[in-house]
C-alpha cells in the first residue's frame, strides 16, 4: 500500500472516524490519507488519537497491505479492553471501551 497523499486538514464537515466509526467534529483536525495498491484506491479519515493509537499498539505491524481497518482496530480494542479490565468486551458500548484503551496507552491527552 502507498500512501499518495497525507495531511491533517480541519473538518469543515462532519466525517466519521474509519477506526473508531465515530463523528469528527466540524473544525476538529483529522487525518486524511490517499492510498492506493494494486489499481484500488480509496481514502482513509480518522481521528489523530485513534490514528495514534495504532501507531502505540503497533496495529500497522499487522497490517502491511491494507492499513489498519475499522474490522482490525475494534479488535485491538475489545482484544485490549478485556486484558485491561479482565471484563467482558462484549455488551460494553465501544467508545467507552475506547476510553480504557485510550486513557492506558495515551495518558497524556494533548
Ligand atoms: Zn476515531
Amino acid at each position: 500500500m502507498t500512501t499518495v497523499r497525507y495531511s491533517k486538514p480541519k473538518a469543515r464537515k462532519v466525517h466519521y472516524c474509519n477506526l473508531c466509526f465515530e463523528k469528527i467534529n466540524i473544525g476538529e483536525r483529522y487525518i486524511y490519507q490517499f492510498n492506493v495498491d494494486c489499481g484500488d484506491s480509496w481514502t482513509f479519515k480518522g481521528h489523530l488519537a485513534c490514528n495514534e493509537l495504532c501507531d502505540v499498539m503497533k496495529m500497522y505491524d499487522d497490517c502491511y497491505a491494507d492499513g489498519v481497518t475499522g474490522d482490525i482496530f475494534h479488535e485491538y480494542i475489545d482484544d485490549s479492553y478485556y486484558k485491561l479490565t479482565n471484563k467482558s468486551y462484549r455488551g460494553v458500548p465501544f467508545p467507552e471501551k475506547l476510553e480504557v484503551v485510550m486513557e492506558h496507552f495515551i495518558p497524556i491527552k494533548k
